[in-house]
């Protein structure tokens, strides 16, 4: 079992990888942007406040993510394949939190993986990313088109749906946040002994195999 940080700005692939781990070896994906779409539907006060802080492009707070962390990973043991963390932490505070309950759990942090991708190519990946609102399949305009027109290739589903804040304007203060506020995690991370850095460039494959070797990796060490 193995409990890894898919680190990366937006765009970078975090989501995509994830998926083919939850699907290839069992792991359990926690996704806090996920989480917190979840919560803006539910129509409550909270829902709201995040929706507006989401669709600015600007941080949730560390207390309200750290709150939903707690209860998923009490709730789940990680299936006995470990916890992708995804888009979480986010912030040093959000890091240290993490790393207590993994403490308080008897777990541990075997690697975290920083997907490196330059600001120019996220502008496109994220302007034309479209996921499935049944299954969440992740597709491209350009680059990751559904066969047929409007139809998931997964499930069949029609309900495809693109993000509020996947446009120009939103992402510009999403990778200022990202610049402030999760960056430093990298040398968070890599004083720990736990930064593997891969290539978020690269084909999709290729990705998953470099993340692949890292987790084999950290599973013998
Ligand atoms: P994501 O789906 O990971 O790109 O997250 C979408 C949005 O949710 C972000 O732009 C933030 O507004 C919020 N969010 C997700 N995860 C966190 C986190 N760990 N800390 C603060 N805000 C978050």
């Amino acid at each position: 079992m193995v409990n890894i940080i898919l680190l990366g700005p937006p765009g970078a692939g975090k989501g995509t990888q994830a998926r083919r781990l939850v699907e290839e070896r069992g792991m359990v994906q926690l996704s806090t942007g996920d989480m917190l779409r979840e919560a803006r539907t539910s129509g409550t006060d909270m829902g709201k406040r995040v929706a507006e802080v989401m669709d600015r492009g600007e941080l949730v707070t560390d207390e309200i993510v750290i709150g939903l962390i707690e209860e998923k990973i009490a709730a789940d043991t990680g299936q006995g394949g470990g916890f992708i963390f995804d888009g979480f932490p986010r912030t040093l505070p959000q890091a240290d939190a993490l790393g207590a309950m993994l403490t308080r759990m008897g777990q541990r942090l075997d690697a975290v993986i920083e997907m490196r991708v330059e600001d120019e190519a996220l502008v496109s990946r994220v302007s034309g990313r479209f996921t499935c609102g049944n299954c969440g399949e992740v597709y491209h305009d350009e680059t990751r088109p559904t066969k047929v027109s409007g139809t998931c290739d997964v499930c069949g589903s029609t309900d495809l749906r693109r993000r509020a804040d996947d446009n120009a304007e939103s992402l510009k203060q999403r990778l200022m946040e990202y610049y402030k506020k999760t960056s430093p995690l990298i040398g968070y991370y890599y004083a720990q002994g736990d930064l593997f850095t891969v290539d978020g460039l690269a084909e999709i494959e290729e990705v998953a195999s470099k993340i692949a070797g890292v987790l084999a990796q950290s599973a013998s060490s």
